[in-house]
C-alpha cells in the first residue's frame, strides 16, 4: 500500500503558468486525508517553493534544491547537504569565466550575477542572428520562467559569497547555448564530489554527491518508517530519476521526454491535463 507520494513541481505538479490546478490540490488533500503522506521534490529552493503554495491550505514535506534540503510541513530545516565550499568555488568561477547565467541555491537566497540576464539576452540576440527565421518566442519564455522565481539576490561576482557562511545547496547554471552546455556537462561530470542532474532543456544543477531527489526521498521514508516498498513518486525530467527509480511506483508525466517513460513502471497524463491527480487517483484506487 502506497504510504508516501513524492511529486515533482516544474512540468509535473504545475502547469505551464507554474500554477497548482484545482484538480491537483484535491488529489493531494484526498491522500493527505487518507493518511498518506506527500512530498514536494523540486529543483526549486524552498522559500520559492513557500510562494507557490501561499495561497493553498497544503502544508507538506519538501524536498528541496533537488534533495539538498528536506523542510518538514511546519517549515522547520529537517536534513540538508551543503556543497563543499571549495568545490562550490570551484564551478562558480569556471561558470563566470564561460559567461554563464548562474543561480547559487542557499539557505538564505538564490544568487546570481547582476549581469547575468544581460548575459542570457546576448545569447538570445546570436542565435536570432544566426537563424532570422526562427521563433525565440520559447526562449523568452523560458527564461522569464527562470526570472520568476522569488527570493534573488544579486551579486557582482561569486567572489562576494566567499566572506559570507551561507550554505550553498545547488548551483543552476543555464545557457541557450547548446555546445556551451555540452561543455559544462563534460567540465563536472566525473567529479567525485559532485551530483550533476539536469531538469529542462537548457539547464544543468550541480550539487554534493549525497544530495538527490532519490537519496531524499529514502531519508525521508526512513524518518517517517516507511518501506521504500510503500512510495510512489511523478516526475518529469532527468532530475526525477534518482526517486523515479528508488521509489516502489514510478510515474512520468505525459509530456516527459521518451527517455523519462521509458524508466517508468507507467505514463501518466500531461502536466496540463492534472496528470498527477490521475496518477494519486490510481493508487488510491490500488490501495
Ligand atoms: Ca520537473
Amino acid at each position: 500500500m502506497v504510504k508516501l507520494i513524492a511529486v515533482d513541481l516544474d512540468g509535473t505538479l504545475l502547469n505551464e503558468e507554474s500554477q497548482i490546478s484545482k484538480k491537483n490540490l484535491e488529489a493531494i488533500k484526498l491522500a493527505q486525508t487518507n493518511d498518506v503522506e506527500v512530498v514536494v521534490a523540486t529543483g526549486r529552493a524552498y522559500f520559492d517553493v513557500q510562494t507557490i503554495f501561499k495561497n493553498t491550505d497544503i502544508k507538506t514535506w519538501i524536498i528541496g534544491a533537488n534533495g539538498a534540503t528536506i523542510h518538514q510541513p511546519n517549515g522547520d530545516l529537517f536534513h540538508s547537504v551543503p556543497i563543499n565550499k571549495q568545490d562550490a568555488i570551484a564551478i562558480l568561477s569556471w561558470l563566470e569565466q564561460e559567461d554563464y547565467y548562474y543561480e547559487v541555491f542557499s539557505n538564505h537566497a538564490i544568487f546570481t550575477p547582476q549581469n547575468g540576464r544581460e548575459l542570457l539576452t546576448i545569447e538570445m540576440d546570436r542565435i536570432k542572428s544566426a537563424n532570422p527565421e526562427v521563433s525565440i518566442e520559447h526562449l523568452e519564455h523560458a527564461a522569464k520562467k527562470q526570472f520568476s522565481q522569488t527570493g534573488f539576490s544579486f551579486i557582482n561576482s561569486y567572489r562576494d559569497l566567499l566572506e559570507t557562511d551561507v550554505d550553498i545547496y545547488n548551483i543552476l547554471a543555464f545557457s541557450f547555448n547548446e555546445e556551451k552546455l555540452r561543455k559544462g556537462w563534460a567540465k563536472f561530470e566525473h567529479k567525485k564530489d559532485l551530483t550533476i542532474v539536469k531538469s529542462a532543456k537548457h539547464n544543468f544543477e550541480l550539487e554534493h554527491k549525497n544530495a538527490s531527489k532519490g537519496i531524499a526521498l529514502e531519508i525521508l521514508a526512513n524518518e517517517l518508517k516507511i518501506n521504500l516498498s510503500d512510495t510512489a513518486a511523478v516526475g518529469d525530467s532527468f532530475n526525477d530519476l534518482s526517486m523515479l527509480k528508488k521509489a516502489r511506483r514510478s510515474a512520468a508525466m505525459g509530456n516527459a521526454p521518451q527517455e523519462i517513460k521509458n524508466s517508468c513502471d507507467e505514463v501518466t497524463l500531461s502536466n496540463v491535463e492534472d496528470g498527477v491527480a490521475h496518477f494519486i487517483y490510481s493508487l488510491t484506487k490500488d490501495a
